[in-house]
């Protein structure tokens, strides 16, 4: 089967698409004929050696969505031609891909692999944020960062449908109109305008019940500044970099408020969490709810720009990455 490999840390051109053994799923393993893969921007970091891989030569990527091939001795839960979805796969940009069969969740029907791959990832991430780390409800703002990004446009949703107002940043106008249609309240474009100004200015001077940030260094800091008393930091990702370090006294001097870095990993840790969160979040596609957007997708053989343009702040929403498409 054709896979992508990482043989040593680098720029997107470390990306290489490569003839390798179809795998064999063992004891509960399942091996999933791949429709799918969602990229996400951990891949990045992980394949510039931010987060370190078990070893090299790697395959990258957890999301897929696809059809089950086979099965490994033990596993009970899912069958061959199941068609099912995960961000857990070991080495999702490949053809095939092993997964724990524990940690797969059936696609339901009427839900497509193009639109699993979108959701699981990104959508469980924004459903834990607003509906775990700081639960949300009306009476509640909140200001998201990267507002029309992947997790951003689905967070923006999932805040409204709990009753809250949302403030969400961006870096261009065309963005902004994303955002809004998403159902932000009010955009800011943080690259022109002090973004903790404006806040301020949005919310009376009180500030918000929780910030989202999903941009790390340039933005964490400024974060804490418009936080309300007792409000939550949710620093989830650090697009822009790692965040620098903070003496937790700051946390009193901005009003005693909670500063988290919570992780999708701990949020769907046992089989039902999982089942729970991604029930919901594919129930929501289902139903037409939650609207995902494609921004873009490419061909496996593609991958390398796939990541350029993520890294460029060129998309809005979900790149997939595509096995069956082009070479
Ligand atoms: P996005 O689609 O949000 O892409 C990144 C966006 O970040 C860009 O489009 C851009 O939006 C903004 N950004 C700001 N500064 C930079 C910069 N210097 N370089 C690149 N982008 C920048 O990606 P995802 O939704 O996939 O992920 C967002 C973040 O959340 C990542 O850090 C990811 O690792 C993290 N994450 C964390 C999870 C968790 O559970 N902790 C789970 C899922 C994702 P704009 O142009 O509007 O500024």
């Amino acid at each position: 089967m054709k896979a992508i490999r990482i043989s040593a840390p680098g720029g997107p051109d470390v990306l290489r698409l490569e003839d390798v053994a179809d795998p064999s799923p063992k004891d509960g393993e399942a091996l999933v004929r791949v429709e799918a893969i969602g990229l996400n921007f951990i891949e990045v970091y992980f394949r510039m050696g931010l987060y370190k891989p078990a070893g090299y030569p790697f395959t990258p990527g957890g999301e897929v969505a696809g059809v089950v091939e086979a099965v490994g001795p033990g596993v009970t839960s899912v069958k061959p031609g199941d068609h099912v979805a995960t961000f857990n796969a070991q080495g999702a940009y490949a053809e095939k891909s092993l997964v724990a069969a524990g940690r797969l969740v059936p696609i339901p029907e009427g839900v497509s692999a193009r639109q699993a791959a979108a959701a699981m990832l990104q959508g469980m991430t924004a459903h834990y944020l607003a509906t775990s780390t700081r639960p949300l409800g009306p009476g509640d703002t909140c200001l998201v960062h990267a507002a029309a990004g992947g997790v951003g446009l689905l967070l923006c949703r999932i805040a409204k449908r709990r009753g809250a107002r949302v403030i969400g940043t961006v870096s261009t106008e065309a963005k902004a109109v994303l955002a809004r249609e998403a159902g932000a309240d009010e955009v800011i474009l943080y690259t022109k305008i002090d973004f903790v100004a404006e806040t301020k200015r949005l919310t009376n001077g009180k500030g918000v019940e929780a910030v989202y940030d999903s941009v790390g260094k340039t933005t964490f800091e400024k974060g804490l500044d418009v936080l309300a008393p007792r409000g939550t930091m949710a620093l989830f990702g650090q697009s822009s970099g790692p965040a620098d370090p903070i003496d937790p006294q700051i946390l009193n001097q901005k009003g005693s408020v909670y500063l988290t870095r919570p992780s999708l990993f701990h949020y769907v840790a046992s089989r039902e969490d999982l089942l729970a969160r991604a029930g919901d979040v594919l129930a929501w596609v289902k139903d037409g709810s939650l609207p995902l957007r494609i921004d873009r997708t490419f061909p496996l053989a593609e991958a390398a720009a796939a990541h350029r343009a993520l890294e460029a702040r060129e998309t809005a929403g979900k790149v997939l990455i595509l096995p069956g498409e082009g070479a």
